[in-house]
């Protein structure tokens, strides 16, 4: 792919990857004073914890004895905002090179250029699990959506969700409180999400359709701005079809880390090898967080935010080895 240099920024530090890992290690790297720029795939920082568990609770992070996926996301996205950097969401990396001493990202927008990477890719790049079948292209985004960037885009819309876990229940719970109406379709009787979840879905407005699948999404013939969904109750021939304004699909996700085999980067399995010091075999390439292996390494986000520090500490000696001394953030923020 082609990507254009948009500016002659140059920045210190990019990170590919805006999980928890990318976050904190962005933090970090401002902290220290580096110029870093953090590029996220999604539309929305925050890696697994709010794409694939933002309700459920997590006992394990060091001084926050029970926190939600998605208010740890909202304490890393309030502290990065305190030094901030720049952004880069809606970008995914697709390949690395390596020219006249710095790194070029190839990304599905511009070009990024950089002297140091650390690669915060967890599973790699998330992408919603989408519709099977075929549909006109021109209905994503306007009627077919597969995440709520605006919930005013909702309002006072009749509004279709379709999927069976906590993301689903949670979107249908939320949206009947703005929409006309709100339906929620699922192919089991039983949902996969939070009991406490279900209960609020029972005692709300939304009407469960279930157990139906998808059969077939397109305009309506009356009115273009609608959609018709074709359903099918499973087991049975009982075909009902919805003329609803928007559908939101919430099947979940499927990640995919095969590009690093583009990058020349030494892997074990899926994992990218490092080093003590988070190094890979590239010059100023490191890599943390899930990502990444070594002996005693564990998947979890108590060690992908001690990786953070070890690689900018790093990075910041290779580059800038005159601004290489150690210093609380106690003092830092003093100053
Ligand atoms: C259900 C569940 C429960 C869990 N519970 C716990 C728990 O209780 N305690 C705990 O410590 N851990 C828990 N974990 C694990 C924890 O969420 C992970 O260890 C952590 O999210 C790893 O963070 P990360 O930043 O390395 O990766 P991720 O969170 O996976 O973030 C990586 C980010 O990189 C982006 N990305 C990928 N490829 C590209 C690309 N090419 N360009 C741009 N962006 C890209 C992705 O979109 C993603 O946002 C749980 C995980 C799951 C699935």
């Amino acid at each position: 792919m082609v990507t254009k240099i948009m500016n002659d920024k140059i920045y210190d530090i990019s990170i590919i990857g805006g999980g928890p890992a990318g976050m904190f290690a962005a933090y970090f790297a401002r902290l220290r004073g580096l110029n870093v720029s953090l590029i996220e795939s999604l539309p929305k920082l925050g890696g697994q914890p709010e794409t694939l568990y933002a309700q459920k609770h997590i006992y394990d992070v060091a001084a926050l004895p029970k926190i939600s996926g998605t208010d740890l996301i909202k304490q890393l996205t309030d502290q990065l905002s305190i030094l901030d950097c720049d952004k880069y969401l809606n970008t995914s990396v697709s390949s690395i090179d390596r020219k006249d001493n710095l790194w070029q990202l190839t990304t599905n927008n511009e070009t990024i250029q950089t002297k140091a990477i650390i690669v915060a890719i967890g599973n790699g790049s998330f992408q919603p699990r989408k519709l099977t079948f075929d549909y006109a292209p021109e209905l994503e985004d306007k009627n077919i959506e597969y995440f709520v960037n605006s919930i005013d885009g909702f309002k006072d819309k009749d509004v279709l969700v379709a999927g069976g876990g906590d993301s689903a229940v949670d979107w249908a719970i939320d949206l009947s409180k703005v929409a006309k109406h709100t339906s929620l379709i699922h192919r089991r009787n039983r949902y996969r999400a939070m009991e406490s979840s279900v209960k609020k879905l029972d005692d709300s407005t939304v009407e469960q359709l279930n157990p139906y699948i998808i059969k077939n999404v397109d305009f309506n013939s009356d009115n273009h701005n609608k959609i018709d969904v074709t359903l099918k109750m499973i087991k049975t021939n009982d075909i009902k079809v919805i003329t609803t304004d928007k559908l939101l699909v919430n099947y979940g996700f499927v990640s995919d880390s095969k590009i690093l085999r583009d990058w020349n980067i030494n892997l074990e399995g899926p994992f990218i090898k490092v080093s003590q010091e988070m190094e890979t075999n590239l010059p100023n390439v490191f890599a943390i967080g899930d990502i990444v292996t070594y002996p005693g390494k564990l998947q979890l986000i108590a060690m992908a935010f001690a990786e953070g520090p070890i690689a900018v500490t790093k990075a910041l000696r290779n580059l800038y080895p005159e601004k290489d001394y150690f210093e609380h953030s106690t003092s830092i923020f003093e100053k």
